[in-house]
């Protein structure tokens, strides 16, 4: 796309590339009317920006979200939630503990974390604006920096999640035109190609906007972000505390309780799609509070029995590297009441939803696997809940494919799986050995600028390693099952690049979050359209 070409000349041009395929004597065949049009000119259309202004950029983070937002700085979840007016929530990064501040904003910054950081995560997910890894800006109680300019909270920022500019005061954006022709242009997309799209989403909400955006099931419910509403947390907090065995299967009962309702929601919304549930994935003390926070409140206020239980908690959890710590399998190791909870609570809403006359179709997945002992442990557990309860239903278990291990030995995982689901966003982290939480932020772009890389290896997926290890799992897993079910779950699912690149090795699917399913849509159909052209 030429960067100056408006959302109104992109749409003119996507009318015309329909109009010439639909005419009764088309000019031009279906397929040339997709290849016409880029993914990056239809995310273009499809999210707001600024319009055009003599702006001054204050910094840039990366664009971590698309879509423009203007709103008053807020510091806190807890300001966020208390504001009345439009807020940008801007955090150093951001948490679980955090969600309830960034369902309200309408747009997060934050000062570090990369494009599979939590943040860019989550905003993407939700189709919200976001910024990451602005590091120039310098966090206060009550004000932020940038570049040694002061903006107070209650100030304006306007900040586009596509170009990652940070702007002071409000810039008009655009007011985004409903285009038609996107959908016959989607639809003929859907003709022509092999991959089947999935949507990321954890909640019923999501489920339904993806579905409405052509989503053909979700192939990654992250269970965790069900945890996180400020109802939730203390519950997971109370099982971490537990001291007695009693006491961790009291809030395990009321997190299954919670988590029913939920899976109810989600299964509904997909009802007669595949469902796939993801066990407890993130380290435990991703669901305790930080611990400067607690300990600013201890020299403040003083804390409180349960804010010192809490700090003890911390503590105890906190781990140098939690991304490749006590977290994912390893966690139903540790707690094996976590993934039975899930699992009992997983019964239950497909028992309900049955009762109710739907057709739920589920998949369990086990998150981070290494070894095939450790997934068969697993699944066998997974396995004797399922039997155990009254709905007798059949579920397939399958694993994410995560680490350069796991792709190195997925000929022996495959035996224990009955499917396979690429998490591009770990794998990247660990066959770079690039902290997807920290290395955008300070390393990427100066290894870009210095062309150290060609490309931001957790936007578009490296072809050179990452694709390989990907291609290998894929042949290792075939291998002992000719017929396993392969998709990417990680954020590449939604990059058009990766997926060409995916595409060419065999995968079913890609999974990607709900706003990325259109783009998803036209690259897999281009994808096909270059394949057919090669053979
Ligand atoms: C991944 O690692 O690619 C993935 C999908 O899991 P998560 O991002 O939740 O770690
Ligand atoms: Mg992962």
């Amino acid at each position: 796309m030429n960067s100056v070409e408006s959302q109104s000349e992109i749409a003119a041009s996507i009318k015309e590339a329909v109009s010439l395929a639909s005419t009764p004597n088309p000019s031009i065949s279906k397929e040339e009317a997709l290849m016409l049009v880029s993914p990056t000119q239809l995310e273009a259309v499809l999210h707001t920006s600024f319009e055009p202004s003599n702006h001054e950029v204050l910094t840039r983070g990366l664009g971590a979200s698309p879509g423009a937002a203007v709103g008053k700085i807020v510091l806190s979840a807890d300001e966020a939630m208390m504001a009345t007016e439009d807020v940008i929530l801007v955090r150093a990064e951001t948490n679980p503990a955090d969600v309830h501040g960034m369902q309200i904003a309408v747009g997060i910054l934050t000062t570090r974390g990369g494009l599979a950081s939590h943040a860019a995560v989550v905003a993407r997910g939700w189709g919200k604006p976001a910024v990451c890894g602005a590091e120039n800006i310098e966090l206060a109680d009550d004000h932020i920096t940038i570049n040694g300019e002061r903006i107070d909270v209650g100030e304006t920022l306007s900040i586009d999640g596509t170009s990652g500019e940070v702007i002071r005061g409000t810039i008009q954006t655009t007011h985004l035109e409903p285009i038609p022709e996107i959908d016959v242009l989607l639809q003929w997309a859907d003709e022509v190609r092999q991959l089947d799209i999935r949507a990321n989403a954890d909640t019923a909400a999501e489920a339904k906007a993806a579905r409405g955006k052509g989503a053909e099931g979700i192939g990654l419910c992250r269970t965790e972000h069900m945890f996180l509403d400020e109802q939730r947390l203390p519950i997971i907090r109370r099982m971490i505390l537990a001291s007695t065995t009693e006491q961790e299967a009291e809030a395990l009962q009321e997190l299954r309780e919670s988590q029913h309702k939920d899976f109810i929601g989600l299964l509904k919304e997909m009802d007669g799609l595949p469902v796939t549930i993801r066990l407890l994935d993130p380290p435990l003390h991703e669901f305790l509070p930080e611990i400067e926070e607690l300990l600013e409140a201890a020299v403040g206020q003083g804390l409180d029995q349960e804010q010192q239980d809490l700090l003890e908690a911390a503590h105890r959890w906190r781990e140098r590297n939690p991304m490749i710590g006590t977290r994912g399998v390893r966690l139903a190791w540790l707690k094996p009441g976590l993934y039975e909870m899930q699992t009992l609570a997983l019964l239950d809403a497909i028992a309900d939803r049955t009762t109710n006359g739907g057709t739920p179709q589920v998949e369990i997945m086990i998150p981070l696997t290494v070894s095939d002992k450790e997934l068969a442990g697993i699944r066998e557990r997974v396995q004797a809940t399922i039997d155990e309860h009254p709905s007798k239903t059949v579920i397939k278990i399958g694993t994410m494919i995560e680490t350069p291990r796991a792709a190195l030995v997925a000929s022996q995982l495959a035996e224990h799986a009955d499917f396979f689901s690429f998490g591009t966003n770990d794998l990247t982290q660990l066959t770079f050995g690039f902290s997807r939480d920290d290395v955008e932020s300070r390393i990427m772009g100066l290894y870009l600028e210095q062309e150290l890389l060609q490309h931001n290896p957790f936007q578009q997926i490296d072809a050179e390693a990452v694709t390989e290890l990907v291609q290998l799992g894929i042949e290792r897993g075939r291998n002992t099952k000719p017929d396993l079910s392969i998709g990417v779950c990680g954020e590449h699912g939604g990059d058009p690049i990766s997926i060409g690149l995916l595409a060419a090795t065999g995968i079913d699917y890609v999974s990607c979050s709900p706003p990325r399913i259109p783009i998803a849509r036209l690259a897999a159909a281009q994808a096909a359209i270059t394949q057919s052209i090669k053979n």
